[in-house]
């Protein structure tokens, strides 16, 4: 299922529930477009912190943090 935008190109090393520096598993990951790359990618709060400079927070675009509490 494409649920993309064509210009929304997501880092071929991202993992959809895991944060892309540290790797960890987390509910409130942050959809952020990587500078260096143009690419989005999901970070962690901590993560997001650390790296302000190098990523950009991206609102184009719902994010889907509940998607995994599943409730
Ligand atoms: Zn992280």
């Amino acid at each position: 299922m494409k649920c993309y935008d064509n210009d929304y190109e997501w880092h071929k090393k991202d993992v959809i529930d895991k944060c892309f520096m540290c790797g960890e598993k987390s509910e409130g990951l942050f959809v952020v477009r990587h500078f260096a790359s143009m690419k989005m990618v999901h970070l962690c709060p901590d993560c997001m912190v650390d790296r302000i400079s190098e990523y950009c927070l991206d609102n184009t675009r719902a994010w889907k943090g509940n998607m995994i509490k599943g409730d």
